[in-house]
C-alpha cells in the first residue's frame, strides 16, 4: 500500500467509527427515554415544575448547548437515521442537522407587546403552554425532535415525544442529546422525554393525558386528523405533494438543475421537495436535456409500467365495486434512484440520482406523494394550463409549490391560485426552509392549522397583564 492508500483507509475507518460522547458509553441509559409513556409523563411533569421558573437567559444557554451538540453529532445522527429508517441520504441528512442547529429560532423569537396610554400600561406576553405532546415522522426524525425541542423549550415548555416507530432509535438518540445539552447547561432532567418503543397506545396515552396542554403533529393526514379531533389545542403539520411549474420565460438550464437538486435532496423525503413537474411544451425538451446532464435518468413507457408495479401497491376498496386506488410501497420511500432503477433491470451509473418520466396528469406518480427520487413530467400547452394542473395536483394541502419563471404576472397568479404555505421561485425546494435562502428553518410546517413555518412563538399562548392608571411616564 502506498501512503495515499493508507491515508484513505485510515480516513474511511475513522468515518466508520463513532467517536461521539454518546457512542463512547453504549451501556449508558439514554436520558429522557422511558419504558412507558406514563413514566415519561411523570418525569416530564417533575422537570416542568422546575423549568417553569427558568428565565429566557437560562433557556438560551440550554439552546446554545443543543445547537453545539447537534453540530458535533450531525454525522452520527445522519448515519443512524439512515440505518434506523433505511431511508434518505447520509450527506444530505448531515446538512439538515447543521441547518436545524443554525437556523431554528430560539428565545429571540418571543415578543412582548406593550400598550401604554392615559389609563396605564398593558403587556401582552408570549407564555408557555406547559407540557407539549409532539408526534414526529420517520422522514426527518432527529431533525424534527431537535427543531421542536429548540422552539418549544425556547418558549418555556416541556416536551413529550411519541416518535414514528420506524425511527425509534434515532429519535431516542435525539431526545438523549437534548437532555445531555439541558443538563450541561444547568437545566432539569427529563424536560424532554419519550418512550423506548412508541406505539399507537403510547400516542393515545400522551394525547389524552390531562398534563399535556398542547399537541403538535408532524406527519401524514392520519396523525393530523387524529390530533385535530383531540379536543386540545393542536398544531397540524401535514402531507404535501408539491408541484413545480416551468414556463417559457425560465432560465431553463438553471431550472432543470434546481429541480433535480431539490427533488433528490435526502432522496425526496422532505415534504417540501418537488414531487411532480408541469412544463410548458415549448421548453420541455430543453428542460429534459438539462435534467439528463444533472443526474437524471429518463425511463420510457414500458419502464414506467414496470416501475409502477415496484413503487405502488393497491389500496383495497372500501366496498365492492369501488375503484382500486394506488398508494406508495413504503419499502421504496427515500431509497436511492440507482436501487429503484435496478428493480426494473436498469444498471445506472453512480452519477444517477433521479428517475424522470413523461406521464399524463392523471398518472399516479403525479397524484401520489411518492417521497422517492422519481419525478413525473407533464407537458402543458400554456402556463395557464400548467398552473391549473399544478393547483389540482397539490390537492388543496396548502403546503408547498414551486415556479421557475421570470414573468412577475405568472408568479403572482400562481401564488394566488395555489395558496400554499411555502412558494419558492427560481430555486431548489429546500430554499423554502431557509437552506441557502433568507428566513428561519423549521421541520414542522403547519399548513392545516395555519402557523406556517413554526418557531418558538407558535408554541406559546398569549397572556395579558394590565396595570391601570400608573407606570405610564408621559
Ligand atoms: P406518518 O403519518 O406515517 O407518521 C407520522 C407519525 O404519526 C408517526 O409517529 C406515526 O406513528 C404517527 N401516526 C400515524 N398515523 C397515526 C394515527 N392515525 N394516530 C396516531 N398516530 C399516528 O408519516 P411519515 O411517513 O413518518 O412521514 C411522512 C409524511 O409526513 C408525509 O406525508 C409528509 O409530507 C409528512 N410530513 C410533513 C411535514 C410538515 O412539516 N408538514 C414534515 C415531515 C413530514
Amino acid at each position: 500500500m502506498n501512503e495515499k492508500e493508507i491515508a484513505q483507509l485510515v480516513k474511511s475507518v475513522l468515518a466508520e467509527m463513532d467517536i461521539t460522547p454518546a457512542a463512547k458509553e453504549p451501556q449508558r441509559k439514554q436520558l429522557g427515554v422511558f419504558d412507558t409513556m406514563e413514566e415519561a409523563i411523570e418525569a416530564c411533569n417533575k422537570a416542568y415544575t422546575l423549568f417553569r421558573n427558568y428565565n429566557k437567559e437560562q433557556r438560551e444557554k440550554i439552546i446554545a448547548e443543543i445547537r453545539r451538540l447537534t453540530h458535533e453529532e450531525a454525522e452520527t445522527m445522519a448515519k443512524l437515521a439512515v440505518e434506523d429508517t433505511k431511508m434518505g441520504n447520509v450527506y444530505h441528512k448531515i446538512l439538515k442537522h447543521h441547518l436545524v442547529a443554525d437556523k431554528t429560532p430560539g428565545t429571540e423569537d418571543l415578543e412582548t407587546r406593550a400598550l401604554s396610554g392615559d389609563r396605564g400600561l398593558t403587556l401582552i406576553e408570549m407564555a408557555p403552554y406547559g407540557i407539549i405532546g409532539a408526534i414526529t415522522p420517520s422522514t426527518n426524525p432527529s431533525c424534527t425532535v431537535i427543531c421542536n425541542s429548540i422552539g418549544m423549550l425556547a418558549a418555556g415548555n416541556a416536551v413529550l415525544f411519541n416518535p414514528h416507530p420506524h425511527a425509534k432509535r434515532i429519535s431516542a438518540y435525539a431526545v438523549d442529546l437534548v437532555n445531555r445539552a439541558v443538563l450541561a447547561a444547568g437545566g432539569p432532567e427529563n424536560i424532554v422525554a419519550t418512550v423506548k418503543n412508541p406505539t399507537m397506545e403510547s400516542s393515545n396515552t400522551m394525547v389524552n393525558h390531562p398534563s399535556v396542554r398542547m399537541l403538535v403533529a408532524t406527519g401524514g393526514p392520519g396523525v393530523v386528523k387524529m390530533l385535530l379531533s383531540s379536543g386540545k389545542k393542536a398544531i397540524g403539520a401535514g402531507a404535501g405533494n408539491p408541484p413545480v411549474v416551468v414556463d417559457e420565460t425560465a432560465d431553463v438550464p438553471k431550472a432543470a438543475k434546481d429541480i433535480i437538486d431539490g427533488c433528490t435532496f435526502d432522496n425526496n423525503l422532505p415534504c417540501i421537495a418537488e414531487k411532480e413537474c408541469f412544463v410548458v411544451r415549448s421548453v420541455a425538451d430543453e428542460m429534459i436535456h438539462y435534467m439528463l446532464q444533472n443526474g437524471a435518468y429518463l425511463i420510457n413507457k414500458e419502464q414506467i409500467a414496470q416501475l409502477e408495479k415496484v413503487v405502488l401497491v393497491d389500496v383495497p376498496p372500501k366496498k365492492p365495486g369501488d375503484p382500486v386506488k394506488k398508494t406508495i410501497n413504503k419499502d421504496w420511500v427515500g431509497r436511492d434512484a440507482k436501487k429503484i432503477l435496478a428493480q426494473i433491470g436498469v444498471q445506472a451509473t453512480d452519477d444517477i440520482r433521479c428517475i424522470i418520466c413523461e406521464t399524463e396528469f392523471s398518472h399516479p406518480f403525479v397524484q401520489t406523494e411518492l417521497m422517492m427520487p422519481i419525478l413525473p413530467i407533464v407537458r402543458c400547452e400554456t402556463f395557464e394550463d400548467a398552473m391549473e394542473m399544478a393547483v389540482k395536483a397539490e390537492h388543496g394541502n396548502r403546503h408547498t409549490a414551486h415556479l421557475h419563471s421570470k414573468n412577475v404576472d405568472h408568479m403572482t397568479a400562481y401564488a394566488k391560485a395555489v395558496c400554499t404555505t411555502i412558494f419558492v421561485k427560481n430555486a431548489p425546494s429546500y430554499a423554502g426552509i431557509g437552506f441557502n435562502s433568507e428566513g428561519h428553518t423549521t421541520f414542522t410546517i403547519a399548513g392545516p392549522t395555519g402557523e406556517g413555518i413554526t418557531s418558538a412563538r407558535s408554541f406559546t399562548r398569549q397572556r395579558r397583564c394590565v396595570l391601570v392608571d400608573s407606570l405610564s411616564i408621559i
